[in-house]
């Protein structure tokens, strides 16, 4: 949790107080609300609302849009209210170990733009060279969408590391570059704004909660499983961090207390039999040319039996280690995303097999499994969903002094 205490005012600072600023904050938090949600989510009554909205609306803070509802086919249009891009954008970044990823979304939770550089050299080794790159990128993205670096209200950042509460690695051999630095405060000072760093696959269940497959779903897990497998847990619509902030290292569940050594300094973690580093180094064994994982899953669906044997193995162990998950908390959802939900279809059988086999039949029926939405955009969009659901991110704001709304419905 970093912030810049010397960034420059935003637009929120420009005169919204009182019942403004709390509709504002929920608009901000929820998306597009209907009145009555407003009224859900703020406290306030229907006229209040109502008179509150078109105060915002003359400000040109908020604009009216009309949907058709959602379900019902045929159903009445429901009158939305969201923030107009004139109440500022919200940015989102993606440090993974071979790209850095930005996105930008106006404060009514439409996405303006995105962007990716892939790197040469591994994030993981080279933080300057990676932060000033995300830098530099932020800056490209907001000339893209025509922007201005002070309508910038905050910063999201994704790393690939257990992020405690306070904004650092939460365990150094994960990531053992950056584990002395800041890398909060040190973008926030490259940007001059206040950035919130958080886990990359907390801000993947963020993504596919607000944009993806976990819509509309208050309980769910969302799981990336890639060169290493990280879970990011939304209970009752909002994100669980835990005491620290390092909840949902799901990769270090340890399957086999007497099994190899991991690099988390444990033994037998999920990591090392479902973890992407481990499935490469198996399937080099009879495919030597194999470059990356997205290669494992091409091959996999060109038929290869190893390639397709090792990921069948990987979803049973997945599943395994999800079900303990799914008995102690029961979620509606598991959204399996990162490179490996590509193979989706290889997967599904063996994790519901691994499931059954660990989680109480009632629990384990009562979930849907199913691939993410987003792809590879899921850290960069749920990055931006981390400052959109934080007004306190915005250190100088009045919105810092609203007290926390429920989440509507
Ligand atoms: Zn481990």
């Amino acid at each position: 949790v970093s912030a810049d205490p010397d960034s420059a005012a935003n637009t929120w600072d420009a005169g919204l107080t009182g019942n403004a600023l709390r509709v504002a904050a929920a608009l901000r938090t929820h998306g597009p609300c209907t009145r009555g949600q407003l009224v859900q989510a703020t406290g306030l009554s229907r006229p209040t609302v109502s008179s509150t909205l078109t105060e915002l609306l003359r400000a040109g803070l908020v604009v009216d849009e009309t949907r058709a509802a959602s379900g019902a086919a045929g159903g009445r249009p429901a009158a939305l209210a969201r923030l107009s891009r004139a109440a500022g954008v919200a940015v989102g970044v993606d440090v993974g170990r071979r790209h850095v990823r930005v996105a930008v979304a106006d404060l009514g939770h439409e996405v303006l733009a995105e962007r990716e550089v892939r790197l040469a050299q591994d994030a993981d080794d080279h933080p300057d060279n990676v932060l000033d790159l995300a830098t530099a990128l932020v800056a490209d993205v907001l000339s893209e969408v025509d922007i201005g670096h002070s309508d910038m209200v905050g910063v999201g950042l994704g790393l690939p590391a257990p992020i405690t509460n306070d904004g650092r690695i939460g365990s150094p051999m994960l990531l053992p570059a950056w584990a002395d630095r800041d890398p909060g405060a040190e973008l926030a000072r490259r940007l001059s704004t206040p950035v919130r760093v958080d886990n990359d696959a907390n801000v993947g269940a963020l993504g596919e909660h607000r944009w993806g497959a976990g819509q509309d779903c208050a309980d769910l897990v969302y799981v990336k499983v890639g060169t290493g497998i990280g879970a990011g847990i939304v209970l009752s619509g909002r994100l669980y961090r835990g005491a620290v902030g390092t909840a949902g290292e799901l990769g270090h569940v340890t399957l086999d207390a007497r099994g190899p050594v991991c690099r988390c300094g444990n033994r037998g973690c999920l990591e090392l039999t479902a973890g992407g580093r481990a499935l490469l180094e198996h399937a080099r064994a009879t495919q030597p040319q194999l470059a990356d994982l997205d290669g494992l899953v091409a091959l996999a669906a060109g038929g290869d039996p190893g390639c397709r044997r090792l990921l069948a193995d990987a979803g049973t162990q997945l599943g395994l280690a999800l079900g303990g998950l799914v008995n102690l908390l029961n979620p509606q959802r598991i959204v399996i995303g990162g490179p490996l939900s590509a193979a989706f279809n290889l997967l599904r059988a063996p994790i519901h097999r691994g499931l059954s086999d660990t989680s109480m039949p009632a629990a384990a029926g009562g979930v849907d499994v199913v691939p993410a939405k987003l792809g590879e955009r899921a850290s960069a969009l749920g990055s931006v969903a981390l400052v959109l659901g934080d007004p306190v991110v915005t250190t100088r704001a009045p919105l810092a002094h609203v007290p926390p709304v429920a989440s509507p419905g």
